[in-house]
């Protein structure tokens, strides 16, 4: 019998794969394994597939559908090849906490990026609104008028106030999301708090991760009982930029698109070239000066 399904956990051998409210444990077949080289995992949580179930009711993974968008992250032991953390999102979501730990701009502008780079849909979630005093609250107010002007979704939460768990709970229903954030910023307490029933599974992954060295690298999609899914991704702290040459990392800046076509060179790195449009934009105060700087530490990041 032939159905279609999402993958929602992989460890390498063994896929779930959810079918119609069903969970079966799929084998993939070797075949799939040399299609792509420079790719670890043939299969990813999100991936779209059909399966045949065999008489021992396991699964055999017969097709891959194609992707909409994934999140690459680079294998843990290759440097060259690229992992799939995750297929088919709808929406990427940095979160970062006002304080305890402190808002990282340099770990917003990288996850944007990447999700730039990879057609991912992205936002930003400022939790722990709760703790901010005076001169966090001017912080705060600065980055989401920047964040915004880019287009980006910003939202202010606090675990403590439901209203705001509320509203970003509406933009996870019936989607697919990925939450990415230093550890410590909240990330499984807000998802406690959009769904409570989860709790016990939250336990139950942040445990297996710190025994397992090769369960760290799986991300597992969470489901919520608005009818969307979180994709939870032990072990992944930041998105190191993969597969981005220099000269194109300010395609990735949507504020330098416009200054960069000024630029006298074609393939300028607006580092600290003459007659860079990018430089001049950035001098006249178009371009916010933490963005520049994000901007040219993720160049040397990638230019090494
Ligand atoms: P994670 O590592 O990103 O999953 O972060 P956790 O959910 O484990 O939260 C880390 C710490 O921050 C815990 O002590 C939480 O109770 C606390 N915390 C989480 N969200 C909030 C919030 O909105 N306000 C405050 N004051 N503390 C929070
Ligand atoms: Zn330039």
């Amino acid at each position: 019998m032939m159905r279609t399904g999402t993958v929602i956990q992989s460890t390498g051998k063994w896929y779930k794969v959810a079918s119609d409210d069903e969970i079966i444990d799929c084998r993939l077949p070797g075949k799939f394994r040399l299609h792509e080289a420079n790719v670890t995992n043939p299969v990813a949580v999100g991936d779209k597939v059909d399966i045949t179930i065999g008489s021992d009711d396991t699964g055999s993974i017969t097709k891959i559908h194609p992707r909409e968008n994934y999140i690459p992250r680079h294998a843990v032991r290759h440097k060259h090849t690229e992992q799939i953390l995750v297929a088919n999102v709808d929406r990427g979501w940095v979160v970062q906490s006002v304080r305890n730990p402190r808002i990282k701009t340099g770990f917003i502008d990288r996850f944007l990026v990447t999700c730039e780079a990879y057609e991912i849909n992205a936002g930003i979630v400022f939790n722990k609104t709760d703790l901010a005093k005076q001169k966090d609250k001017a912080l705060l107010d600065n980055l989401t008028e920047l964040y915004r002007g880019l287009q980006y979704d910003v939202l202010h939460t606090s675990v403590f106030e439901p209203e705001t768990i509320k509203s970003l709970e509406d933009k996870l229903a019936r989607k697919m999301s990925v939450f990415i954030g230093q550890s410590g910023v909240g990330k499984t307490s807000i998802i406690n708090a959009i769904d409570s029933e989860l709790n016990l599974r939250v336990g139950e992954i942040s445990k297996s991760t710190k025994k397992g060295k090769h369960t760290t690298t799986f991300a597992r999609l969470l489901t919520l009982s608005n009818g969307g899914y979180i994709v939870d991704t032990p072990g992944i702290r930041e998105l190191s930029v993969v597969n981005i040459e220099p000269y194109e990392l300010s395609l990735y800046f949507p504020e330098m698109l416009e200054p960069r076509e000024d630029c006298r060179f074609y393939n300028c790195t607006h580092s600290h070239e003459p007659g860079c449009g990018v430089i001049e934009a950035f001098e006249n105060g178009d371009i916010h000066p933490e963005r520049y700087q994000s901007y040219l530490s993720i160049l040397e990041e990638i230019e090494e």
